[in-house]
């Protein structure tokens, strides 16, 4: 789906030195495949996710999706950003309807399906309130709803879960994997941004992580594990440890 080769990315500190934070990025995400990227903060796993949406120009190397060259926002591919991302003038509704607006859906329609994905974010009622009315748990599921909605081929989520208190995390967490295994949403490709191990093991079938200093795909490892996957049994404790 994702094919990264050499990507590299750096920036300029306030002193106006570069900063390197991506040295020869190599990494393919395939058709069918839930992945983890875990690395230390600062790491450059958010930058690595901008630049596979197409937000931010990758400085060199390459980024293609099916095939085709990513340099500006791609349909087919969603985020759900760290830092929510929602335009705060905009309602709940409004912004989880923004996606289908790019994509031409009429309006009925839009309401139709932003309805139903603020429903399965537990956000029913909420659609006319304005971001800031929101806790940031309720936030964050307005952006993994925003994310979804467009029902994406590929989907970046960045620390989407990190924003909820545990047993939300979970809910969602778990709604989502349920929806990808029955394929009842038409997602083939999912990357998660984690700092929780143990999220990483229960999602994914392949752990990917991103060294810093400089940034690389260092280490990766297979979790061979069928879905869904018992926190507590010794297989998964197994790959935790
Ligand atoms: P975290 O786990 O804390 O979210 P991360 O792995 O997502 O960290 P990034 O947000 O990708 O890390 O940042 C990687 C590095 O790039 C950091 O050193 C950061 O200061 C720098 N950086 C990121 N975005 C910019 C920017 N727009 N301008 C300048 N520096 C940036
Ligand atoms: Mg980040």
């Amino acid at each position: 789906l994702l094919d990264l080769r050499e990507v590299r990315k750096s920036f300029r500190t306030a002193d106006g030195a570069p900063r390197r934070v991506l040295d020869g990025v190599n990494f393919v995400l395939k058709e069918g495949e839930i992945v983890a990227l875990l690395g230390k903060s600062g790491s450059g796993k958010s930058t690595l996710l901008r630049i596979m949406a197409g937000l931010t120009p990758a400085d060199g190397g390459s980024v293609s999706y099916r095939g085709r060259p990513v340099d500006s926002p791609v349909d087919g591919i969603s985020m759900v950003f760290q830092s929510f991302a929602l335009f705060p003038w905009l309602t709940v509704q409004q912004n989880v309807e923004l996606g289908l607006e790019a994509q031409g859906v009429p309006a009925a329609e839009r309401e139709k399906r932003a309805d139903a994905m603020l429903d399965l974010m537990g956000l029913s009622g909420f659609g006319g309130a304005l971001p800031r009315e929101l806790s940031g748990g309720m936030r964050q599921r307005v952006g993994i709803a925003r994310a979804l909605v467009t029902q994406p081929d590929v989907l970046l989520m960045d620390e989407a879960f990190s924003a909820l208190d545990v047993l939300t995390g979970e809910t969602l967490r778990t709604d989502i994997l349920e929806l990808w295994e029955s394929r009842s949403m038409p997602t083939r490709g999912i990357l998660v941004v984690s700092h929780n191990i143990e999220e990483a093991v229960m999602m994914a079938d392949r752990i990917v992580i991103l060294s810093s200093d400089p940034g690389r795909v260092r280490s990766e490892c297979v979790i061979d594990l069928p879905r869904p996957r018992d926190a507590d049994s010794a297989q998964v404790r197994a790959f935790i440890d």
